[in-house]
């Protein structure tokens, strides 16, 4: 495969945002290079084996569409979806398909390295590829990378954590397990109502996606007899497609930074103990659970928040919470704040009214200081609060595919970013947002 010394759009990291933007650029006549870290693309979402996929949807009204739809019916296809949970590897070759028939360029196995700027415009960036450099330029850039890479080494401005104590939300490993028997589990939480979370439903139906969370006493007795971590608060899984089997959300690291490589490497080796601590603690004691067994940890612990972009605007926590909606919106969600506490620091849910959603202005997709660098995702310009709410899978598939849009309209029109006129941004992604 020729890597040219050239692109039009260069997109770094290919997690769901930055796989939406290419595929969007591509399909929009943009010549794309994703660039990707890992040999496979996904990022939390394969990577870090993170499903389901968050609530998107208010009073029926689906809230994101297009890539995101690809990339779900592609799922379904290939039985790898239950009504929003998946399998990562459904969710890596529906990418590699829709990448691959937008004519977008991957390079895998690939981790930017450098960045090269003239004042406020970059020119270029180094990958490192197998043992050697490649220095590759484009118009227009787009940083996908969830930490910010691309702004970090560029220089460009961002922000990190908590506004007041600077925290980072928890990190969790996920994990999947097997012959799980569902019938004896949900019976069992449908008779210990208190064991669980109020907001857990027991209607349960087997034939579609189950949510359990909770063994409060179970957890607190293993955790008093030094069996079990104490920074694991509950046990939370969802089913997936195969029978018997769940996805588990459950193991809680604290205290470290998820965009360095030493704290990292703790947060690898803490997941894995509490998975086992937890595995063992299932097998055990936990009806249901008798002949279950691992199937397989995520093969990097998943990272929820590091570094984010300042950009012209930053969506805040007031405006999920009231809703707010904007003349320049390129995207919309009506997931709430989500943040997962630190030591010292509680865990907040706070959702929106039923019914109600957000919009999420293009302002928050441009970077500060910089004339052709775009964010999606993790790293969308946002508060802390805001930023929240606007991680989850979905949100970020929509503002990915709207940095998408946004970079071919330039390189088409051979505008600056500024100068592209958002109703032609909002044309392109007509599907995403609420026509007036
Ligand atoms: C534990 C956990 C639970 C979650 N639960 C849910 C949930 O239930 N539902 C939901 O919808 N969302 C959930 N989320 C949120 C969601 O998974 C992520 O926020 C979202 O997937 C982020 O997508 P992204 O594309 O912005 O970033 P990422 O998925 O992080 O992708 C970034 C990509 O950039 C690559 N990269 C980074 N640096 C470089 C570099 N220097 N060079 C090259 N490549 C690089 C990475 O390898 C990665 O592939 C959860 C997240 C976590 C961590």
């Amino acid at each position: 495969m020729e890597i040219r010394s050239s692109y039009d759009v260069i997109v770094v990291g290919a997690g769901i945002a930055g796989i939406s933007a290419a595929v969007k650029a591509g399909r929009s006549g943009a010549r794309v290079l994703l660039v990707e870290q890992y040999g496979f693309v996904g990022g939390m979402s394969t990577a870090g084996m993170v499903s389901p996929f968050m609530k998107h949807a208010v009073q029926g009204e689906v809230l994101v569409r297009g890539v995101f739809e690809d990339i779900e019916r592609e799922m379904r296809a290939q039985n790898g979806m239950i009504d929003n949970g998946f399998y990562a590897h459904a969710f890596r070759s529906a990418s590699y398909h829709l990448l691959t028939e937008a004519g977008c360029t991957m390079l895998l196995h690939a981790v930017i390295a450098g960045v090269h700027r003239t004042d406020e415009r970059v020119d270029s960036i180094t990958v490192f590829v197998a043992g050697r450099t490649l220095t590759i330029s484009a118009s227009v850039f787009i940083d996908t990378s969830g930490d910010a890479q691309l702004l970090f080494l560029a220089g460009l401005p961002w922000a990190k954590g908590d506004e007041a104590t600077g925290k980072l939300q928890a990190l969790t490993l996920f994990f999947r397990m097997g012959n799980i028997d569902l019938q004896r589990v949900t019976d069992y939480a449908a008779a210990n109502r208190k064991e669980f979370f109020d907001w857990m439903d027991t209607s349960f139906d087997l034939t579609k996606i189950v949510s359990v969370a909770g063994y409060f006493s179970i957890v607190k007795k293993a955790i008093a007899e030094g069996r079990l971590s104490p920074d694991v608060q509950y046990i939370f899984f969802t089913t997936l497609p195969g029978s018997g089997e769940g996805s588990f959300n459950t193991s809680n690291i604290l205290a470290l930074d998820g965009s360095t490589s030493p704290d990292l490497t703790r947060a690898e080796l803490t997941g894995r103990k509490q998975v086992h601590q937890v595995v063992t603690l299932l097998k055990n004691e936990v009806p249901g659970f008798e002949r279950s067994y691992l199937i397989e940890t995520a093969p990097q612990v998943g990272v929820r928040e590091t570094r984010r972009a300042v950009g012209d605007y930053a969506v805040t926590g007031e405006d999920i919470k009231r809703g707010r909606k904007f003349d320049d919106s390129i995207a919309r969600g009506c997931y709430g704040i989500d943040i997962h506490g630190q030591k010292d620091e509680e865990s907040r849910m706070e959702h929106l009214p039923e019914g109600d959603y957000y919009e999420i202005p293009l302002r928050a997709l441009l970077v500060k200081e910089a004339v052709n660098v775009l964010v999606a995702g993790r790293c969308i310009s946002s508060t802390r609060e805001g930023h929240s709410a606007l991680r989850i899978q979905p949100t970020s598939a929509a503002t990915g595919e709207a940095c998408g849009a946004l970079a071919a309209l330039a390189v088409r029109k051979d505008l600056p970013l500024r100068s592209v006129d958002v109703r032609s941004v909002q044309e392109l992604i007509a599907h995403n947002i609420t026509q007036r």
